[in-house]
């Protein structure tokens, strides 16, 4: 069952600050934390339903989705996405879910976002169903970059992990991105053990093939049914070990710049140094080399709670603040003091870890 995380609320009414920093919080407009961070790049969440059931995320018979009058509406999000760009110094917004293709009103979203004066870079997060007719409409508004998730291209394995017999649909979608001219479109993937986990070269030439860059995220503790288990998770070090029986992968030497994802140049295995470079591929090690102090993200919820943190156990309410008629002054100013109180890190490696109530499709991935 979908957990409700504490609320943060405004200042003086708080039951949610005891976690609130002691030092008092410099008057700078970005989003500062205490231990140096800035963050400047923003997820929203655009919805918490989904058309999959994927099995770290989701449970099969879904969750107590919010009703619609919760969410965020489209003037709410473009209102903080103006205040997070022109006030708080967020320089990239990427829309995500839940299935943020589930929000009809998408494309008009996307291009008031691309209207703002401070126009951040825009990016989207999808499993690409239902892409094919709206690639156009999405590049057109505005759409800089597109991240499809997609962990086999085998239609049986991937039935089993989304609990969806979609993949024609999903391979369709990404062929409509390029159709639209969509540049940069990368591929995430998770590795289940037992499930896919031998299948990750065979996406990698297929990603390959079709110019993608394809880059596996470490399963986090984030599925609402408490599956994960740090045991027998598919880690780093084992992608590469796996990657390596076909490819050669020598580390990126292009700066990672707070990029979650550690880059490698990908040649066919045994190739010398003048054959082709057949592309990169890119792990993101959230649990095993955690990268949590260059984090530079902060996230809005569907219904408009900041969270500092994936793992955050407290959201600070932006939403209610705003329908109660807050200044933009004060909104921005919940916002930093929420920032301000990020963890270090998500403290996965620790044995006190507890997971949050929120799975990732409620949080905004
Ligand atoms: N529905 C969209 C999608 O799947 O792309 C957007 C939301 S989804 C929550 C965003 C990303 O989170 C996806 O790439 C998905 O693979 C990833 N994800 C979901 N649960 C995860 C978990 N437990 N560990 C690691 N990544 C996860
Ligand atoms: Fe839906 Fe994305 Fe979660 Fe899969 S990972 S269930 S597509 S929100």
């Amino acid at each position: 069952m979908l957990g409700v995380p504490q609320l943060r609320l405004a200042p003086g009414t708080a039951s949610g600050e005891e976690s609130a920093p002691a030092q008092p919080r410099p008057h700078v407009p970005g989003l500062l934390d205490t231990y140096g961070r800035t963050a400047t790049d923003l997820r929203i969440s655009l919805t918490d339903r989904c058309n999959l059931r994927c099995t770290y995320c989701m449970p099969a018979e879904g969750l107590p989705f919010q009703p619609a009058s919760k969410l965020m509406q489209r003037d709410e999000i473009v209102r903080l996405a103006r205040l997070a760009t022109g006030q708080l110094g967020v320089r990239q917004i990427r829309f995500t879910g839940g299935e943020p293709l589930l929000r009809k009103d998408l494309v008009e979203i996307i291009r008031d976002v691309a209207a703002l004066d401070a126009r951040p870079e825009i990016s989207l997060t999808t499993n690409a169903i239902g892409l094919t007719g709206r690639a156009q409409a999405l590049a057109d508004a505005g759409l800089d970059r597109v991240n499809v998730s997609l962990d086999t291209i085998c239609p049986e394995t991937f039935a089993i992990i989304t609990r969806r017999p979609f993949l024609e649909r999903v391979l369709k979608g990404i062929d409509a991105l390029a159709a639209a001219g969509t540049r940069h479109t990368k591929i995430n993937a998770v590795l289940i053990p037992g499930v896919n986990d031998t299948h990750g070269p065979d996406l990698l030439e297929w990603a390959l093939a079709g110019g993608h860059e394809l880059r596996f995220i470490e399963q986090m503790p984030l599925d609402a049914d408490h599956i994960w288990d740090r045991d027998v998770m598919i880690t780093a070090g084992e992608i590469r070990r796996r990657l390596s029986e076909r490819f050669d992968l020598t580390p990126d030497t292009v700066a990672r710049d707070g990029a979650p994802a550690e880059l490698y140049v990908v040649k066919h295995r045994g190739a010398s140094v003048e054959d082709p470079v057949l592309g990169k591929v890119g792990i993101i090690a959230s649990v095993t080399e955690a990268f949590c102090a260059d984090c530079r993200r902060t996230r809005l919820t569907a219904e408009g709670g900041v969270r500092s943190c994936l793992f955050s156990h407290v959201e600070t309410d932006l939403l209610g603040p705003m329908r109660a008629g807050a200044s933009d002054a004060e909104v921005a100013d919940l916002w930093r003091r929420a920032m301000w109180a990020k963890p270090s890190g998500h403290s996965m490696n620790s044995a006190g870890f507890e997971q949050p109530a929120r799975p990732m499709s409620a949080i905004g991935g």
